[in-house]
């Protein structure tokens, strides 16, 4: 099916062409490689009206991601809810907003989802037969989950400090879990030289390419949700800073298709914690080059200290017009609070960066109160638990007798 629509890799720095192979860096010049998409080949078979024939999963978009035939890993991905947030709307004093929730991303409850399963779907069209990533828990968790499903021997490479819910949810696929006494950084490096000797796909190493470009159809779907149409701004986490780069080319190439008006413009702005923020760092300081960090925050799926992208993911900031911010831990945990009460959202600490970062560039005036926001929840609560254990501490507790409950009731809700 798609076979024509990717013509194969090409150098991002300097343009040298590359056959579909599991290749990632330029021999060249070392620039990263990505997929080059055949967009007259694609403009003659995607039409709008194809894509709303096709059932609601990522893969209505399958011309615009890097795999040939129809895919084997992660069919049901996607098409997660587009919700209008009015109740935090009004808390933030804003007039259009949005929640793009991959929360509830099935089957692992985060985005990681979107791009695990054209990795691994192009890892069987390449005849790999283990998998394997360096991840800071949600990729785990996804890698595992479908890789599983899909009867893939897999292998998972993580920082050992990681939260217990996120090590537990990947063990229970029958996966292989190495926890590496060091940072992500570290585990990253390992695992360059773990794909060399070894020869397995590595989805977010050797694969990254491919794997990258599934985080499109987060940014695809956010434009189909909203009527075919770009939001003025949008506020995206990062870690590696693929994600924001990857919605920037969603929006480019609706645009190429004429999916959307040519002519809107939306602002990208990168959210980052304080405790590892190399990228709204350098941002923040007009600075086109980043200096990585040691990690030390609360929201560890985003705790890279030396982003791949990390270069690209600031150019799309100042190349839309947007903008860079982080946040501290105390204010991620108010965030994810606030999205909890106001929306019945519960996100993940990365969710708590994503949303008191916009709160930030609203307060900051940059970014307006009357025009459509899309905030990016890219996990989901229930596996960043610690975060908030001591925050909201236990429950009352009474005997079960009514003249307990009389006591601790606030009267006036009485119905009498
Ligand atoms: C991995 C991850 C991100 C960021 O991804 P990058 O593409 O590496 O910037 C954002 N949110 C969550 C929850 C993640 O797990
Ligand atoms: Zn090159």
């Amino acid at each position: 099916m798609s076979e024509q629509c990717v013509k194969g890799l090409k150098c991002r720095e300097c343009g040298k062409a590359y056959p579909k192979e599991a290749l990632h860096v330029c021999e060249y010049c070392f620039g990263p490689l990505e997929v080059d998409y055949d967009y007259e080949v694609i403009a003659k078979v995607l039409t709008k009206e194809k894509i709303l024939e096709r059932p609601q999963n990522m893969w209505r978009y399958k011309e615009l991601l890097p795999i040939d035939n129809d895919p084997t890993v992660g069919k049901q991905v996607g098409f997660t809810p587009l919700v209008k947030a009015d109740r935090l709307a009004e808390a933030l004093g804003v007039k259009e907003l949005y929640i793009k929730n991959d929360a509830v991303s099935f089957p692992t409850l985060s985005f990681k989802d979107r791009v695990v399963s054209v990795a691994l779907s192009k890892a069987v069209e390449f005849g790999f037969k283990v998998v394997a990533c360096a991840s800071t828990g949600n990729l785990a968790n996804s890698v595992a989950a479908n890789a599983s499903a899909a009867g893939l021997e897999n292998y998972v490479f993580i920082p050992d400090d990681l939260e217990q819910t996120k090590i537990l949810g990947t063990q229970v696929y029958g996966s292989h879990v190495v926890g590496i006494k060091g940072t992500y950084d570290e585990v990253n490096r390992l695992c360059s030289e773990i794909a060399g000797k070894y020869g397995w796909a590595f989805v977010n190493i050797n694969i990254r390419p491919y794997y990258a470009e599934g985080s499109k159809s987060f940014g695809f779907e956010i434009l189909e949700q909203l009527g075919w149409k770009a939001p003025k701004h949008i506020v995206v986490p990062m870690a590696g800073g693929s994600l924001i780069c990857k919605i920037q080319k969603a929006i480019s190439e609706f645009k190429k298709l004429g999916f959307i008006d040519k002519d809107d413009t939306t602002a990208i702005y990168g959210a980052q914690a304080t405790g590892c923020s190399p990228i709204t760092t350098a941002v923040k300081a007009k600075q086109e080059l980043f200096k990585p960090v040691k990690p030390d925050t609360i929201a560890k799926s985003l705790a890279i200290g030396n982003p791949a992208d990390g270069y690209y993911a600031g150019q799309v900031m100042r190349d839309s017009g947007g903008w860079g911010e982080d946040v501290t831990d105390e204010e991620i945990v108010a965030s994810m609070k606030l999205m909890a009460e106001t929306e019945g959202i519960f996100p993940e600490t990365a969710g708590g960066v994503t949303l008191g970062v916009t709160k930030k560039l609203i307060e900051q005036g940059r970014i307006p109160r009357d025009e459509s926001i899309v905030i990016s929840v890219t996990g989901n609560g229930l596996k960043t638990m610690d975060a908030l254990v001591e925050q909201l501490g236990k429950p009352v507790s009474i005997d079960a007798k009514l003249a307990a409950f009389d006591e601790i009731v606030d009267k006036s809700k009485a119905i009498v």
